[in-house]
């Protein structure tokens, strides 16, 4: 074996992961532990400051309810988040980020992030829902925050560890293990409550950028799969992982569309020039009472443009110019008011790529998109795992205690195997929390956690024994490529180790055409997801013949295997429910309609942590009384 030494770590609460929702547990887990003279850890894969989804920055924050200025109530969240997952939704988990979540904003503006106001001191909106900041440096400050309440408590953050797997005592989690990726270093941390809070998983799926441009995708290529891995492994329950989230965005640089659509009020138009929201208006009947819902369901959305381009009617274009022009012509009789509206109109437009992808502003100049007076190309991307946005896969969580809800086993967030709980894209069924609501949902998490090792923290029990079988699992990619890589003359072939990427490749091709990837049309079926299935088994038989030549490929193989346990649970979940209700996001090709009486239930799922078998269930809906 790899002779890497072997650091172990003790800690009370152990978070795994450094993004918003891991930011949001750390800040407030903090405060409490010091009160109790209790140890805090975080290890990020990466370096906290640029980590996670909002590693670029972000152009707006998603979710504000607005309460304390009686603008919405955290009921009206729950029913706009019900409608857009199609009546599938843990209304207890929403309700609970949507009380909290206008304070998490208000401490955003208080460490220094720069929300937009109007004249009169009120934050701009960019939907009911949205305000708009000046966000590129967005992470780094709630990162500061994250990092100052750590050191406040006496706590410790540990940079550029990748976890693997959860270490266990039956159905209780007592830590985790890792590597670093820049040392040879394997890491054992033994806590008494864990946080998984990995992100999603991007690159499950073949992105449409292939060769020219592999890796970019919507979706940060950092996150994949290792909060879903993480908590499968662990044994528990699962819930959504059916619930994939394809946005629209503009082509090719995956640039973001919510400040064309929500504050320019630009339309989508198909190549032919047709507005398929007005178009194909009467198919929203057949997706009801979700279809006839204000805003209509972002799956709906994306369905309706799929329907055109499936008939020909592609490219389909964002109508930028005429965007611009509308919102200018308020001033077309004062031609200097005009001039200084359009010049506004352009740095925002330009702004909101800056903030958060610059690629897209990069691309509009190579191709020569001048936004004010030239529509550009948009289209659905490829399919993500993204808890916190508008997809809904995740580990199945306890709910608020103060809330009658039938799902509860005691500490907020904390998934059916003890001492182990799940935040932001780690949680599923309570989408649309996004990056506010996911530092709100971490700071309840993290709050719980510490109540729960208060009253029932005990010291971890952790075998040795098993960790060293671990460690040498881990580091076996690094053997083979020791032992086999001087057999061949190139080292990308040989019959003694399979490397990362062509694993990735194999991994992509199954999931792209069997289940519902961009060549087969988002389309899916029992047959295809069976044979899909099948011929993952034969993928996950050679996963363990992946080779590794150094720290950063090392962590492309684990990237890779915890992909492939996200990809079982999603084809297992879309061959269980037998219907179509996302159209959008998926389509069962031999199911095509929506089936209320059947399948108006959560799907979950759990693997059996002995015999390695999954089990399949349904889970009744409840809904808030009264909402
Ligand atoms: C393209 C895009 C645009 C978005 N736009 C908006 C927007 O405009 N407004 C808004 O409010 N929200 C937006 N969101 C949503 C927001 O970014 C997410 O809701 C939020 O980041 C989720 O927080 P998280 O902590 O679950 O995951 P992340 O913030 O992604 O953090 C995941 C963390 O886990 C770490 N990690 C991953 N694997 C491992 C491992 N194996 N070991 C250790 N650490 C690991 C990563 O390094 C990272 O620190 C957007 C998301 C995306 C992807």
């Amino acid at each position: 074996m790899a002779n890497w030494e072997t650091v172990v770590v003790n800690t009370d609460l152990l978070i795994c992961g450094g993004g918003f929702s891991a930011c949001g547990a750390a800040t407030e887990a903090a405060y409490w532990a010091k009160k109790k003279g209790l140890k805090v850890t975080l290890v990020d894969k990466a370096a906290l400051d640029r980590s996670g989804a909002v590693a670029m920055g972000l152009s707006a924050i998603n979710q504000y309810v607005g309460i304390k200025d009686g603008e919405n109530t955290a009921e009206d969240y729950i029913r706009y988040v019900r409608s857009d997952l199609m009546g599938i939704s843990r209304e207890d988990l929403v309700y609970n980020i949507a009380r909290h979540v206008d304070s998490t904003v208000h401490l955003f503006e208080k460490w220094g992030l720069k929300i937009w106001k109007d004249e009169a001191g009120k934050y701009v909106h960019e939907g009911r829902w949205q305000l708009m900041i000046n966000g590129e440096s967005y992470k780094v400050i709630i990162a500061e925050a994250a990092k100052n309440a750590i050191a406040a408590a006496g706590g410790e953050i540990i940079e550029r560890v990748f976890i693997v797997d959860p270490l266990m005592d039956g159905n209780k989690c007592v830590g985790a293990v890792g590597f670093s990726t820049r040392e040879n270093k394997f890491y054992v941390f033994k806590a008494k409550a864990v946080i998984a809070t990995m992100g999603g998983a991007v690159h499950v799926f073949r992105p449409r950028s292939v060769g020219e441009g592999f890796g970019r995708s919507w979706y940060p290529p950092f996150n994949s799969g290792s909060s879903a891995y993480f908590t499968i492994k662990a044994g528990a329950e699962m819930t959504c992982q059916e619930v994939r989230f394809i946005p629209v965005r503009f082509k090719d640089a995956y640039g973001p569309v919510g400040a064309w659509f929500l504050l320019f009020k630009s339309r989508a138009i198909s190549a032919t020039g047709g507005d398929y929201m007005v178009v194909r208006k009467a198919e929203l009947e057949n997706w009801k009472p979700y279809g006839l819902v204000k805003p209509i369901p972002a799956n709906l959305r994306n369905y309706l443009g799929m329907l055109d381009t499936e008939q020909g009617l592609g490219p389909l274009y964002m109508e930028t110019s005429e965007a611009i022009q509308n919102i200018a012509a308020q001033f077309k009789d004062d031609p200097k008011a005009f001039k200084k509206k359009m010049k506004e109109l352009e740095s925002e437009a330009w702004e909101d790529f800056l903030d958060m992808t610059i690629s897209q502003a990069i691309l509009w100049a190579a191709q020569n998109v001048k936004p004010e007076e030239k529509h550009s190309e948009i289209a659905a991307c490829e399919p993500y795992f993204i808890g916190s946005h508008s997809g809904a896969s995740g580990a199945w969580v306890s709910g608020p205690e103060d809330l009658p809800t039938p799902y509860k086993w005691g500490y907020a967030n904390m998934t059916t195997a003890e001492a182990l709980f799940a935040v932001g894209d780690g949680s599923g069924a309570s989408s649309h929390k996004f990056s506010s609501g996911s530092h709100a949902e971490g700071r309840i998490a993290g709050k719980a956690a510490i109540k729960y090792i208060v009253e029932k923290g005990a010291e971890p029990k952790v075998d040795m024994a098993e960790v060293e079988k671990l460690k040498a699992k881990i580091l076996l990619p690094l053997d083979l490529w020791d032992k086999h890589s001087k057999e061949t003359t190139d080292v990308e072939v040989n019959t003694n180790y399979i490397v990362p990427r062509q694993f990735l490749h194999r991994l992509q091709k199954i999931m792209d055409e069997y289940a519902g990837g961009v060549i087969s049309g988002f389309k899916t079926s029992k047959s295809l997801c069976e044979r899909g299935l099948e011929l993952m088994g034969l993928l996950k038989q050679d996963s363990e013949k992946m080779g590794a030549r150094n720290h950063h490929e090392l962590m492309r193989v684990w990237e890779n295997n915890q992909r492939v346990y996200q990809a079982e649970a999603h084809l297992r979940s879309i061959l269980f429910r037998e219907e179509t209700r996302w159209p959008g996001y998926y389509f069962r090709a031999d199911k095509p309609k929506m089936d209320d009486a059947n399948w108006k239930c959560f799907v979950n799922c759990q693997l059996d942590r002995k015999t390695g078998e999954w089990k399949m269930m349904k889970k009744d809906i409840w809904t808030m009384p009264g909402v």
